[in-house]
């Protein structure tokens, strides 16, 4: 009798289902739904949403008419929300609770006149969501970039949602051997280091491991890599279509997911897997 083993946590995130969810609800009413860029790394649901109806705007200049907007769960630009609410548009607010915090945290702050210090990648949406909340602010992606500041006394330094807490803690000694008053907010999401956990965790217990997810996503990468290192068998797949008669040959069989990942593709896979 084959054992297959999800792990536990595996598969969305709290703010990816919140955002997803929020698409699906505005899908009961009768307005066109835009997503900004796609709503999710995942192809599977961003072309069963599209199927359903959802378009895809890759700027604000791309939404038109009576139509309701949902925002991605790494949010935006403060100045992208006024363009669209100005052109009209009902906007529905997928951005994670935790992603709003740091974006209050950097408004609060900004107020009383703080220069804020942005951990992480410029290019992302979440970053530039935060760096758009700040009055005055700086994104550091590096060690060699933390070196090179000179800071005024009020600082803040805070973090985008996924950088790793080494990276974190190494850009913190940097700026407080600078500036012994600085204000310090870790803003890093457990929900990727749980998934982590929880693999190493499962790998103890199975023969292999199936790691469900988009091949462009990050976060499922790292978890297929977290798997190879723990000396087992480990397989990365997008659909159930991919499962092998090699991935079934084991009796014990661990399957997680990356965040983006829903619930239904992973059942799939572990049914896939049975059969
Ligand atoms: S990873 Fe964390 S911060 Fe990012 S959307 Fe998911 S719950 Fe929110």
């Amino acid at each position: 009798m084959k054992n297959i083993i999800k792990a536990d946590p595996a598969g969305f995130c709290m703010g990816v289902r919140r955002a997803v969810n929020m698409v699906e609800e505005e899908l009961t009413g009768d307005k066109t739904i835009y997503t900004l860029g796609p709503i999710i790394h995942n192809q599977q649901v961003l072309d069963r949403l599209q199927a359903r109806g959802v378009k895809m705007a890759q700027s604000p200049d791309d939404v038109e008419g009576d139509c309701t907007l949902v925002i991605r769960a790494h949010g935006v630009e403060p100045e992208t929300e006024q363009i669209l609410r100005e052109k009209g548009i009902n906007l529905a607010d997928g951005t994670c609770p935790k992603v709003k915090q740091s974006h209050r945290i950097i408004e609060e702050y900004s107020e009383k006149g703080f220069f804020i210090v942005i951990l992480g990648d410029k290019n992302h949406g979440e970053v530039k969501g935060l760096a758009g909340r700040a009055n005055r602010h700086i994104v550091v992606s590096t060690p060699e970039e933390a070196e090179k500041l000179t800071l005024p006394r009020e600082t803040l330094l805070i973090c985008q949602t996924t950088v790793k807490l080494d990276e974190f803690d190494c850009i913190k000694e940097i700026l407080l051997a600078k500036n012994p008053d600085l204000a310090v907010k870790n803003m890093i999401c457990p929900a990727t280091r749980k998934r982590q956990t929880a693999v190493k965790e499962l790998a103890a217990k199975v023969q292999a491991m199936v790691v469900v997810g988009g091949k462009g996503s990050a976060n499922t990468k790292r978890l297929y890599q977290t798997a190879l290192e723990q000396g087992i068998a480990a397989f990365h797949v997008e659909t159930a279509g991919e499962i092998t008669e090699e991935m079934k040959r084991y009796d014990t069989i661990g399957v997680t997911a990356g965040a983006s990942t829903p619930d239904d593709i992973i059942e799939e896979v572990m049914d896939a897997l049975r059969g």
